[in-house]
């Protein structure tokens, strides 16, 4: 009886020794349990612009075109269900271009994938302008879409993309409230865009409940400008 008891202690203090040795190697498996892990909050490592190509659902039917919603006058309107969820009526992102001249590349195919975007093209330099208020959520150096600024509008229904620009306007940074009109940054080439045609990427994206800038679905800009 007391050899067991002996080699019991004997052995609860091997255990807790080992343990120690263990933990002060680092080697405890809950150690590498939290180096792997990933940490909360980390925006997933991929190219939104692969991720937009890729999306294949579309609207089934194109949303109604609904008259101009109140214009931005500075104030908010209160969110309603009805108002939030109808066609925003955009302001041009390219002063001067009429949209009634521009063609919808929306369904065209670029790269192997769903351009779901519009192109104006437009000399290197040209200011590029907010098309609604609202806040810019993110500002992304992809390697298709080049300097970018996701944009949601006030009611955090759309999400408004601006691509291959040549520089932001000074000062621009996430969180920045961009009125509509305002400028955001200069027309280029940046990401995969040809050096010879400069233009602005444009894409108006539909944000899901879970509000993330790189979530979203597609729908074509040219009816909203018009
Ligand atoms: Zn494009």
């Amino acid at each position: 009886m007391k050899t067991i008891a002996v080699f019991a202690l004997g052995f609860g203090t091997g255990m807790i020794c080992l343990a120690a040795m263990l933990w002060s190697t680092g080697n405890l498996p809950i150690g590498q349990v939290h180096a792997a892990r990933v940490v909360p909050g980390a925006i997933p490592f991929e190219d939104p612009q692969i991720t937009h190509g890729e999306r294949k659902q579309l609207p089934a039917v194109p949303p109604p075109f609904v008259p101009p919603a109140p214009a931005a006058s500075g104030a908010t309107p209160p969110a309603t269900i009805a108002s939030s969820s109808a066609t925003p009526s955009l302001a041009m992102p390219i002063a001067g271009v009429d949209p009634n001249m521009l063609r919808s590349n929306f369904s065209e195919t670029r790269g192997g994938h769903a351009h779901e975007a519009l192109d104006i093209m437009s000399p290197r330099g040209t200011p590029v302008l907010a098309v609604a208020e609202g806040n810019v959520v993110k500002l992304f150096n992809s390697k298709q879409g080049g300097l970018t600024v996701y944009q949601f509008d006030d009611s955090r229904t759309w999400c408004y993309y601006y691509a291959h620009l040549d520089h932001y306007a000074p000062g621009l940074k996430e969180g920045t409230l961009l009125r509509k009109g305002e400028i955001l940054g200069y027309v280029g080439s940046t990401g995969d865009a040809s050096p010879n045609t400069p233009h602005l990427h444009f894409a108006v994206f539909q944000l899901g409940p879970e509000k993330n800038w790189w979530q979203g679905t597609a729908v074509d800009p040219l009816p909203m400008l018009k």
